[in-house]
């Protein structure tokens, strides 16, 4: 499982990085994806970042 923020879309409101940080990290008002492959412990909350992202910036594949 891979996670995505469309850095176009995002507005930086730190929200993914709050829900599920070992995943996400805030960089310059923007979040950014910290792994290459997100680990299968931290896939609901993963989920649970993208499914509450206000502007649905982030994608799982
Ligand atoms: S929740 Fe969405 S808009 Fe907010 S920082 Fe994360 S990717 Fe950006």
């Amino acid at each position: 499982m891979k996670a995505n923020v469309n850095e176009d879309t995002c507005i930086g409101c730190g929200l993914c990085a709050d829900t599920c940080p070992e995943v996400f990290v805030m960089e310059n008002s923007i979040a950014k994806v910290k792994v290459p492959e997100v680990p299968p412990e931290y896939g609901d909350c993963c989920r649970e970042a993208a499914d509450e992202c206000p502007v649905e910036a982030i994608s799982i594949d």
